[in-house]
């Protein structure tokens, strides 16, 4: 088995294009989204300890308060990160053991290089978009404005650093080259396989 990493700055498309291997049959596993569904069952009670209940004011994670709360305080962030990482780290192992015997498995994460997390998978997909494709996308997505969009982004590397890293690069400014772009890749991982 294979283990794929599928990374990219926000609103680059790792979750658009992430569909296209799940339309495949390659099982996948979204890591913000197993964070985000942790923290609405077994991690709540701790997130509530350390935080108060402010974060599920009608006993679901308001995640625009958790976001408002860690997105200036370091500490804060560091201490839900502690709560988060680990246990979406278990739940990784464990969809490992649920797909032994797949030929490839891809795991989305945003902060791939970032974590430093790259260097235990087989190969790394890079998602690319043009800076002012990605700052329109996240606008339109999360309704904020630019300034917002800029700020979360300049809290990520930037993509010709992770380039230097890639395995693969996508580059995902319009959907048709970017699924042409997959269906070589997806190729080529199948065939490296056979290897
Ligand atoms: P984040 O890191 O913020 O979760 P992401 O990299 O997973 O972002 P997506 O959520 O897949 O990005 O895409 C951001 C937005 O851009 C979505 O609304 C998606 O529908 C749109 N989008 C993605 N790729 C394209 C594309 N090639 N053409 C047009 N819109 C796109």
């Amino acid at each position: 088995m294979k283990v794929i990493g599928l990374t990219g700055g926000i609103g680059s498309g790792k979750s658009t294009l992430l569909k296209w291997f799940q339309s495949k049959g390659v099982p996948c596993f979204e890591s913000d989204r197993v964070g985000k569904d942790l923290l609405n069952s077994e991690l709540k009670q701790d997130v509530i300890s350390s935080f108060g209940f402010k974060l599920y004011p009608k006993g679901i994670l308001d995640r625009k308060q958790l976001a408002k709360l860690v997105f200036k305080d370091a500490i804060a962030l560091k201490k839900l990160n502690n709560i988060v990482h680990p246990a979406v780290g278990i739940a990784f192992e464990k969809f490992k053991v649920e797909n032994i015997n797949e030929l490839l498995i891809i795991k989305e994460s945003a902060i791939l290089f970032e974590s430093g997390i790259y260097k235990i998978y087989d190969s790394v997909i890079l998602v690319c978009a043009s800076k002012e494709k990605r700052v329109l996308r996240v606008m339109k997505r999360d309704g904020i404005n630019r300034g917002e969009v800029l700020e979360r982004m300049a809290k990520q590397w930037d993509d010709p650093s992770k380039r230097l890293l890639a395995d693969f690069v996508i580059e995902n400014n319009t959907l048709e080259f970017a699924k042409y772009q997959l269906e070589v890749i997806f190729k080529k991982l199948l065939m490296d396989d056979k290897d």
